[in-house]
């Protein structure tokens, strides 16, 4: 799948508009986003239990392969716990984009997925001890961007939207 660039001109063209009169767009988020039941058991990184992730429907398979391709990569629920890869603060988030005041956030489309955000926090470049890299190389594989490639600073973020 090819994703679009970050901008709100291409992010709206493939994935409608999220947001109206400033809030969540109630006929855009019933026609467009679906659920997820992700094929192992994952949490809130503040504790609740996630029956499902809402993602966009243009997306959700490429997140559902790339949560298989960690279960694939870690083989028991206990292995996934050891990498901390059950942990997640969240997909779809109405929000504007950290540190802007005018741009959404790719969450905000449902085209994003954090990963424990406890030890892969916003604004630092991965280093040992943040996700493994063999878990991210498996998002990537399934053709998800990570923000912790590059040296970029959001290591717990990926998502279906190209950075060029
Ligand atoms: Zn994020």
């Amino acid at each position: 799948m090819k994703w679009p660039n970050e901008t709100a001109a291409e992010l709206i063209a493939f994935y409608g508009n999220p947001v109206l009169h400033s809030s969540v767009n109630a006929k855009w988020e019933r026609e467009n986003i679906v659920d997820l039941v992700p094929p192992y058991a994952m949490r809130y990184s503040w504790g609740p239990p996630v029956t499902k992730l809402r993602l966009h429907r243009k997306c959700r398979d490429a997140f559902g392969e790339a949560l298989l391709a960690i279960k694939r990569l870690y083989g028991t629920q206990q292995d996934i716990e050891a990498h901390r890869m059950h942990l997640t603060g969240g997909t779809l988030m109405v929000r504007l984009k950290r540190g802007s005041t005018k741009s959404w956030s790719t969450h905000a489309f449902g085209a994003a997925i954090d990963i424990d955000p406890q030890r892969n926090p916003f604004r630092s470049k991965w280093r040992p001890g943040f996700i493994p890299i063999e878990a991210a190389r498996a998002f990537e594989s399934c053709g998800l961007i990570w923000r912790g490639a590059n040296g970029d600073r959001d290591p717990m973020h990926f998502q279906a939207v190209d950075r060029r």
